[in-house]
């Protein structure tokens, strides 16, 4: 799939306040710093489309993305910050759970993981959540540059046999590099062919 046009729509804490146009929607997210605003833009073909930022924490809202007029890029924030204080932190994971629970036109969430690091509790939690509750996701090992290729398939096997674990089969899973354009088809192309409701 190609990409003509990515408008920014609206940002909000709300489901309630997320477009109301019923059009296919894909969810991106994360823990912060794993580089999903570099993916957005990668995926994109835009610099800033969603912005990039070395503080963690800073993009806590709904971001819907209208892209080539017929479906929604939706920029969620990510979980679990450790300079986000307790109080705040459980709100945003309320209003997180709400369009998730809530959003019916979403069709698949993407859910990065950084291809260098070894699973960790929150996103295998996160993911638990999304399987409990119906919600159909795919797996995103990202900057898969900043490994070697023996060193980047050891991780992404040692990934997956912990999600064998919780799951009967991995789920679909894809690899990208921001820097490289590494996956970028064929995470279009997924989009391409689930694109309706
Ligand atoms: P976010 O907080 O998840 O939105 O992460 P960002 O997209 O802001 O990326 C966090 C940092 O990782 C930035 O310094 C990016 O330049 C870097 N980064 C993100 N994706 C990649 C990638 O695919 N390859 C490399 N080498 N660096 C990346």
């Amino acid at each position: 799939m190609k990409i003509d046009s990515a408008t920014f729509i609206i940002s909000n804490t709300d489901v309630s306040r997320c477009p109301k146009e019923r059009v296919p929607e894909y969810a991106f997210i994360g823990r912060s710093n794993v580089g999903k605003s570099s993916l957005i833009n990668m995926l994109t073909n835009h610099k800033k489309l969603a912005k990039t930022s070395g503080k963690p924490g800073k993009t806590q809202l709904i971001n819907h993305f209208k892209i080539n007029d017929n479906w929604f890029l939706v920029d969620l924030p990510g979980y679990g910050y450790a300079s986000v204080s307790k109080t705040k932190r459980k709100d945003f994971q309320r209003f997180i759970k709400d369009y998730f629970l809530q959003r019916e036109q979403l069709v698949n969430t993407f859910v990065l993981v950084d291809s260098r690091h070894a699973p960790q509790k929150i996103d295998l939690e996160f993911m638990e959540f999304l399987g409990e509750n119906g919600v159909p996701f795919s797996i995103i090992f990202t900057k898969a540059d900043k490994l070697g290729s023996s060193t980047l398939n050891k991780n992404i096997t040692k990934y997956k046999k912990e999600l064998l674990k919780t799951w009967e089969s991995v789920p679909m899973n894809f690899t990208t590099s921001s820097e490289s354009g590494m996956g970028k088809d064929e995470v279009l192309n997924f989009i391409h062919q689930t694109n309706e409701l």
